[in-house]
């Protein structure tokens, strides 16, 4: 079921989400809409998030850890779908459920059981289907740059250029299946992109 008012921005960390799911936002709101920024942590949250894995000794490849990060979408799912439904807002998230497929289809400890994660996937997300994702296509090399440029505000990402590598492959894949994805050129300047994003949101709203 496509959800009319949700919309989602993807793509490999530094690929530029958050900053383009921000310009929607206020895009978005300077015309009147209610929005509401979906995340399933902000960056302090995720330094709560980086003691939290410390403090337990929770392994980076464990079904431990797959429960926190499943833990946290859920929270951000209800959340999301609060704004839609009890507030009429327009919800922007940066990530959604793409991001779990892409990883946990790769790598972690459920990478051979589809049957499970899907599962987990509908308890978290609830099989919502975004009205529209936006897939920021970023080469590898400029993405991980652009992280290096921000380091020391992220301590969760220390994925290794292969991972990024295969997580865009996977990403690329995704969006060639499913005909509510749209591919956006991300190696463009921020304005560049807002603009193609903006012209394919606007007629939705
Ligand atoms: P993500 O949320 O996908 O990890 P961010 O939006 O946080 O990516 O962007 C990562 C870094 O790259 C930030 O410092 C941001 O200012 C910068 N950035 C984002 N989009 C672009 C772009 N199109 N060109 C150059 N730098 C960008």
């Amino acid at each position: 079921m496509i959800t009319e008012k949700l919309f989602v921005v993807e793509g490999i960390d530094g690929s530029g989400k958050t900053t383009q799911a921000k310009l929607l936002k206020e895009r978005l709101q300077d015309q009147g809409h209610s929005v509401f920024l979906s995340k399933s942590c902000s960056a302090n949250q995720k330094e709560v998030v980086e003691e939290l894995i410390r403090e337990f000794e929770i392994e980076r490849q464990s079904i431990a850890m797959l429960f926190l990060y499943q833990a946290l979408h859920e929270k951000q799912c209800r959340k999301a779908l609060n704004a839609l439904e009890q507030q009429d807002s327009i919800v922007i998230a940066d990530r959604w459920n793409c991001s779990f497929w892409v990883y946990h289809l790769n790598f972690g400890p459920l990478k051979n059981r589809r049957d499970l994660l899907k599962i987990l996937d509908r308890l978290a997300f609830k099989g919502r289907r975004p009205q529209t994702v936006f897939l920021l296509d970023v080469p590898v090399e400029k993405a991980m740059k652009r992280k290096e440029e921000r380091k020391g505000q992220d301590k969760l990402d220390q994925e290794s250029f292969e991972t990024f590598a295969l997580a865009r492959k996977q990403y690329r894949e995704m969006a060639a299946q499913r005909d509510n994805w749209s591919v956006i050129d991300g190696d463009r300047s921020i304005s560049v992109i807002h603009e193609e994003i903006w012209e394919e949101i606007k007629d939705y709203i």
